[in-house]
């Protein structure tokens, strides 16, 4: 007697569930029961039959007619067969072509499928891209203004010096794999009717082995190396910024292009100039009589040599001089940022007799109300 099956049941949807519905709860058992994930390869096969039937309209509409029941050999009353071997279970045997694998089982295998992130399958070997690196590096207050030609030792996988990349001992050579044929992959399942395709688990895709591998990179075909490269820092750059020289990351494989470097620049402190973007702030300390009676300073600037800087009298504390385009060179585009001069008016506390004297016969006559808008 043939199988008596609820297709529904089987997939937990109702009667009415749509076409959405049961695509889904196709998936979320396909990836529960695959039996690449632990799942029971019976469970497995039955759920696949119920998605077969109910995902084809067609068929659904001939499974709701006739119930859960189904004949051996062609469907009962059916129209003398239909095509795509109806009914399924029947030993006509069912296909994967309306099911999207990867889409299902790119989720159980890890992300991006089961090639990875190779690309190129059809001939086993497959090329990629080297990957990004990113350093750190610290630059001189300087250096970073003026910009710098410096090393950076990079750790990155290079195609091995010994084996030329090959990965087999010099004098010998990867040979077929034998478990795949050189294929790269290998059928799972049992006569065709459950087949998809694995990367093959002997030779991981590469469609061949080593059996004599190479003693300085151990079969890899890449060997980890320290190679200083020279990074050509801009003028300009900020703490804390990132620079990206293209391709001059880890090289690729099978042709691909090199990954590129990323450096992420630190600038060490400076005695008195600090960093705002391409502005350079200082503070420029000041006496209370200079705040007060004016006087002209010579100051240091960040390109190197030196300005005079005029304090009107009156300054206050906190006032700010902007010396235009003397600050730091503005990475992107031409031109320097400002040199930005802050006030600190420094209150002496440490006066002589005398010079208290001064500063009561200064009060007594100086009729100044500098909180008249507080009372
Ligand atoms: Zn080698
Ligand atoms: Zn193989």
């Amino acid at each position: 007697m043939p199988a008596t099956k609820d297709y529904y049941d089987i997939l937990g949807v109702k009667k009415s569930a749509s076409a959405d519905e049961i695509k889904k709860a196709f998936r979320k058992l396909a990836r529960k029961h695959h039996p690449d994930a632990g799942g029971s390869e019976e469970k497995f096969k039955e759920i696949n039959e119920a998605y077969e039937v109910l995902s084809d309209p067609e068929k659904r509409k001939q499974y709701d007619q006739y119930g859960a029941y189904f004949g051996g050999a062609g469907a009962p009353g059916g129209p003398g067969g239909a095509p795509g071997g109806w009914p399924p279970g029947a030993g006509g045997g069912f296909s994967y072509e309306h099911v999207d694998l990867g889409d299902i089982f790119g989720d159980v295998f890890g992300g991006g499928g089961f090639g990875g992130t190779r690309t190129g399958t059809s001939a086993g070997r497959g090329a990629r891209r080297g990957r990004d690196l990113t350093y750190e590096i610290t630059l001189g207050f300087d250096e970073a203004l003026a910009g710098v030609s410096t090393k950076v030792d990079v750790e990155r996988a290079e195609t091995c010096s010994v084996c030329k990349g090959s990965g087999a001992k010099p004098g010998t050579s990867a040979t077929t794999c034998p478990t795949c044929s050189g294929t790269g992959h290998v059928s799972q399942g049992q006569g065709g009717m459950f087949a998809f395709s694995r990367p093959c688990p002997r030779c991981g895709g590469s469609g061949s082995v080593i059996e004599n591998p190479c003693a300085a990179c151990k079969g890899v075909g890449r060997a980890t190396r320290i190679k200083p490269v020279t990074v050509n820092v801009p003028p300009g750059v900020t703490d804390g910024g990132k620079l990206r020289f293209k391709g001059k990351g880890e090289p690729g494989e099978g042709g691909a292009p090199a990954g590129d470097l990323y450096v992420v620049t630190h600038i060490k402190p400076h005695p008195y100039f600090t960093r705002d973007g391409a502005d350079v702030v200082m503070e420029l300390p000041i006496t209370i009589t200079e705040a007060a009676l004016g006087t002209e300073v010579t100051i240091p600037v960040p390109e190197g040599g030196k300005v005079k800087l005029k304090i009107a009298p009156g300054t206050q504390d906190g006032a700010v001089h902007r010396l235009k385009g003397k600050g730091a060179p503005k990475l992107k585009g031409a031109g320097r940022g400002d040199l930005k001069v802050r006030m600190k008016v420094v209150v002496p506390s440490d006066l002589t007799a005398e010079q208290k004297e001064l500063l009561n016969r200064f009060a007594s006559s100086h009729t100044g109300d500098v909180r008249a808008h507080i009372r």
